[in-house]
């Protein structure tokens, strides 16, 4: 999916394209200087894993505060039945047999439903939040919004720019812009297509380096699982006040981290 945009859908003359697949789970496919960037396995674009929430919720990764667990088509489906447990009343018609599930949630969305034009625009809020830090590191030209969830067009959209407008950096969010998917792709590519471009595509060794920012020690940790999610780097060089951080699990990849050069 993430390909078929890059190559004939929506992006044109654009070098420096984020394609965002909004399913059930979260993918990324990334587009550097007109080249789809894959990190140094293959994994550049887990954007659903980067740890944006101080929750108890346990992800399908495993770990907890993952953005895909309040930000997803999984995290709509949860939220969605949580509400009628607690008597919201839907269009949906469950009892009637119309099963809690995606689909039916972005249809009942796109029939006026209100709870599903809520929660829609709940989860695009979040989502908009972490896009502000794709757009924060990666300064892209478009983002394309893409997979299940972009079916609800401006319901998800609209949320998602006034979040972008509130936490990123204008004068680099005034670059970007943000557009819905080419619908005949979206409907004829699947999702693992995509997860084909941003997961499990054959190993590259992209062999780049990253210097990290110089984040404080206390939040060092969470800074570079989020560096590592986005791009996969073959190694990351630290200062002395990170490095001290780095005693911490990081998927097992301490061996990733080298010291800054004197
Ligand atoms: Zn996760």
């Amino acid at each position: 999916m993430a390909y078929g945009e890059f190559t004939h859908g929506i992006v044109k003359d654009e070098k420096n394209v984020l394609f965002l697949n909004l399913d059930y789970g979260l993918g990324m496919g990334i587009m550097i200087d007109q080249e789809i960037y894959y990190g140094k396995s293959g994994f550049a674009g887990e954007f659903g894993h980067i740890p944006l929430f101080d929750n108890d919720i346990i992800c399908n990764c495993g770990k907890k505060g993952c953005l895909e667990t309040e930000a997803s088509g999984w995290a709509l489906v949860e939220m969605f039945k949580k509400e009628i447990q607690n008597g919201t009343t839907t269009a949906l018609d469950n009892e009637a047999g119309t099963p809690i599930i995606l689909e039916n949630i972005i249809k009942a969305a796109l029939n006026d439903d209100v709870l599903a034009i809520e929660l829609v625009a709940k989860v695009g809020s979040h989502l908009g939040k972490a896009i502000s830090i794709l757009i924060n590191i990666f300064n892209p030209e478009l983002v394309i919004l893409g997979g299940a969830l972009a079916e609800t067009g401006d319901y998800l959209r609209l949320p998602i720019l006034s979040a972008i407008n509130k936490y990123s950096l204008s004068r680099v969010n005034s670059d970007t812009a943000i557009k819905i998917s080419n619908s005949e792709i979206r409907s004829g590519l699947s999702a693992p297509a995509c997860s084909s471009v941003t997961g499990s595509y054959p190993f590259r060794k992209a062999g780049l380096t990253y210097r990290s920012a110089g984040p404080t020690e206390r939040h060092a940790s969470t800074v570079f699982r989020c560096i590592s999610n986005f791009i996969n780097p073959s190694c990351i060089i630290v200062g002395k006040t990170s490095s001290r951080a780095l005693s911490k699990d990081l998927y097992g990849q301490q061996e990733m981290f080298r010291p800054c050069p004197p």
